[in-house]
């Protein structure tokens, strides 16, 4: 199965790279930001995925080195699910409200206690 999502533009979170769904909720600087900011600090580049189907099989079935000691898999599945929701959201207030490319701080704290 193969699974292909194309964007025509450029990312609206970084405005740097081709926003793709990989490079959207992994490969994308704020992304990363968003990821990290996990109450036990997440490092998205820790799961090897070249791929958007590569991205959602791992965060369903994360491999064991990617899991923090004291979180479960159902624990990462729901984080990572409120995580790309968030930053699909970040994503849209940019595109279709118009607001400046510039995060606050709440723009992450909302993970901190995850
Ligand atoms: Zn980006």
């Amino acid at each position: 199965m193969k699974l292909t999502c194309k964007m025509a533009t450029s990312c609206p979170l970084c405005e740097t790279k081709e926003e793709t769904c990989l490079h959207l909720f992994k490969n994308c600087s704020v992304a990363k930001a968003v990821w990290f900011s996990s109450s036990w600090g997440f490092f998205i580049e820790s799961l090897n995925a070249n791929n958007s189907f590569d991205l959602i099989k791992n965060i369903v079935s994360p491999p064991a080195h990617g899991l923090h000691e004291q979180v479960t898999k159902e624990q990462f599945v729901l984080m990572a699910a409120k995580i790309m929701d968030h930053i699909w959201r970040l994503r849209n207030q940019v595109m279709f409200k118009n607001k400046i490319n510039k995060f606050s701080s709440n723009s992450f704290q909302n993970f901190a206690e995850i």
